[in-house]
């Protein structure tokens, strides 16, 4: 008899998708991890399920209690998709700032969404520590993704797994964007007890504190800004600093979108800006160490999310952005 699982038996286990154009251009394989083709459409369903599976089974969120976070969107979708495959309710915390569709996918699916004004961490009205109070408040479960390692460890047992398989082993150097930190630190951390010699590099958007963390131990981070959601993190996590990370570097918007839009139109792959960053990352590790290197990176979410800014050309010129750029301008 075959068995068959719900949704939530269904996270992960993504195609590895290999960046034609690119490749060829860098004389590297670069690689992305389909992850927006996860049940709620981005990498984060991997850090909703570990932090679900593993509150279940310490008894921290029982049966049928809500689920309350603070995030910019996707690790939101995760808790409720998987959430309401498990049985549990949602309440978003959401920094208004985010694109509108989020929002409005959250509502549909059926969380109750508080959006509220963006502040520093620093801030009490900040939507972490809403989150956190709110479930204090109302005895709910808060899921902590940033500081809580289920997140990091659901990486380690699942995408650092799959990426060695998928690879049979062949895979030199991993790069990823920090939001929470659990995707590249988990993974890293499998990948090189597998083999020790496989590079960890951390992609960060300008104005992001990852970048002066790993290459000069500060978190500074008075140096411009960026469009990129859900990534372009300003303080240690407890996700992230454990991570063995070997390089990192700052890509910026042009660069990411260009590469996006290269994606889009030339390979049929449909992401948002944060794998724009990621590949970006890849391609400058490709272009610093050389051809012949297998290199993996994440493809964190669909483009779908981002239609009414990165996708719509307006917006993007009074945010000096130019969707047209040819793709060797970022090789040059
Ligand atoms: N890209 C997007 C679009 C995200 O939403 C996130 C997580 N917020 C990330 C990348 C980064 O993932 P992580 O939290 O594992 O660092």
């Amino acid at each position: 008899m075959p068995t068959y699982r719900g949704v939530d038996g269904h996270i992960g286990n993504t195609p590895l998708i290999r960046l034609n154009k690119l490749s060829e251009l860098t004389g590297c394989e670069i690689l992305g991890k389909a992850e927006y083709m996860n049940p709620g459409g981005s990498v984060k369903d991997r850090a909703a399920w570990g932090i679900i599976t593993d509150a279940e089974e310490k008894g921290l969120l029982k049966p049928g209690q809500t689920i309350v976070e603070g995030t910019a969107g996707n690790t939101g979708i995760g808790l409720t998709v998987i959430g309401a495959a498990r049985g549990h309710k949602s309440v978003i915390v959401i920094p208004e700032t985010q694109a509108p569709e989020k929002i409005l996918l959250l509502r549909t699916l059926g969380a109750e969404v508080r959006p509220v004004p963006a502040k520093p961490y620093k801030d009490p009205g900040n939507y972490n520590h809403i989150a956190r109070r709110l479930a204090e408040e109302n005895d709910w479960f808060w899921a902590n993704q940033f500081d809580n390692t289920a997140n990091r460890q659901a990486h380690y047992v699942t995408t650092g797994p799959e990426i060695w398989q998928q690879t049979e082993g062949t895979v030199d150097a991993f790069v990823a964007s920090v939001g929470t930190g659990g995707t590249l630190a988990g993974t890293t951390q499998y990948l090189k007890e597998k083999k020790p010699g496989v590079l960890s590099v951390c992609a960060d958007p300008y104005g992001a504190a990852m970048w002066s963390w790993f290459t000069q131990g500060n978190t500074d981070t008075d140096d411009g800004d960026s469009i990129a959601e859900g990534i372009g993190q300003g303080r240690v996590t407890k996700n992230v600093e454990a991570a063995a990370v070997d390089a990192a570097y700052r890509i910026d918007d042009q660069t990411a979108l260009t590469i996006v839009n290269q994606l889009l139109r030339e390979e049929g792959i449909f992401v948002g800006l944060s794998s724009g960053i990621n590949v970006g990352g890849a391609v400058r590790l490709a272009k610093e160490r050389g051809p012949g290197q297998t290199i993996v990176t994440i493809l964190c979410d669909s483009g779908h999310k981002y239609q009414s800014k990165l996708f719509n050309h307006a917006w993007l010129a009074e945010n000096g952005l130019d969707p047209n750029r040819a793709i060797e301008s970022i090789l040059a």
